[in-house]
């Protein structure tokens, strides 16, 4: 999940100024984290607190640690409808296919031991809000990447893979994308693009620039494609440790916990 968070972080000052460039400064002043990152941890703590236990205790742990997150930052980049839901007494899930499914998920590709854990945990966390079959798949994919890349999975097999999901992927490069890729804030018009970032990338570093240079909803692009990169390549501990120092300080426990409990 540092993968996803890292991503975020360096692609927030882009999602509404893209840079469509793989030239550019990681960490730049302007940068900051945003609700993909507020949103990935509150999925690592209700996991962490009832990862293992029934549906509906998952499913309230979730919503509760979504809201008690982002009450502590409104200001984090929250789309309209998201933003309503968090703020009702008792959410309820509203059809939506936003790449919010997606870019919140990898924990679940951390914490689940078998696949059929990870489709189980994703529905869960994703059917709170985002319960449009587009929703639900966009999450599930990215979650079953996330396993399979940190299972030692070869690029060959993640491929194969995301294509049962999007079979376009393949179709275009970052190359062709960065020229004709337009913001779009679904899953449909977000994972596969954030995913040809990742299969193209040579690294972890290298994937996070191919997904600025695509455009689009930065932060989010760069999310997804840092949580398949992330377990896929791995992370540097200063990697790790850009993430960690642009956390305000009450963050961190959650990833501690988190960490603890995947490395058991
Ligand atoms: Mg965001």
């Amino acid at each position: 999940m540092f993968g996803a968070m890292f991503g975020d972080i360096v692609g927030s000052r882009f999602e509404f100024h893209n840079c469509r460039s793989k030239s550019f400064e990681l960490f730049h002043p302007d940068c900051s984290f945003t609700d993909d990152t507020l949103m990935t941890l509150a999925v690592a703590d209700a996991l962490v607190n009832a990862g293992g236990a029934d549906e509906q205790t998952l499913t309230r742990e979730v919503i509760c640690s979504m809201k008690a997150i982002a009450a502590k930052y409104p200001d984090a980049g929250w789309g309209l409808r998201f933003s309503r839901w968090l703020n009702e007494e008792n959410p309820q899930p509203y059809q939506s296919f936003g790449n919010g499914a997606a870019m919140r998920v990898s924990p679940v590709g951390w914490y689940a031991r078998s696949e059929e854990e990870v489709r189980r945990l994703s529905r869960i966390v994703t059917a709170i809000s985002h319960d449009h079959p587009e929703g639900l798949k966009g999450a599930e994919c990215v979650a079953m990447c996330v396993y399979l890349a940190r299972s030692g999975g070869t690029k060959k097999q993640l491929l194969a893979l995301a294509r049962e999901y999007y079979p376009e992927i393949g179709s275009y490069t970052c190359a062709q994308l960065s020229k004709s890729y337009r913001f779009d804030e679904s899953c449909q018009g977000t994972v596969a693009q954030a995913l040809t970032c990742f299969f193209e990338g040579t690294d972890f570093e290298d994937t996070i620039r191919n997904a600025v240079s695509v455009g689009g909803d930065t932060d989010t692009i760069c999310a997804i494609a840092g949580s398949v990169a992330e377990a896929f390549f791995g992370m540097t501990n200063l990697q790790r440790l850009c993430v960690i120092l642009c956390l305000p300080e009450d963050l961190t426990p959650i990833i501690t916990k988190f960490r603890e409990v995947f490395r058991r």
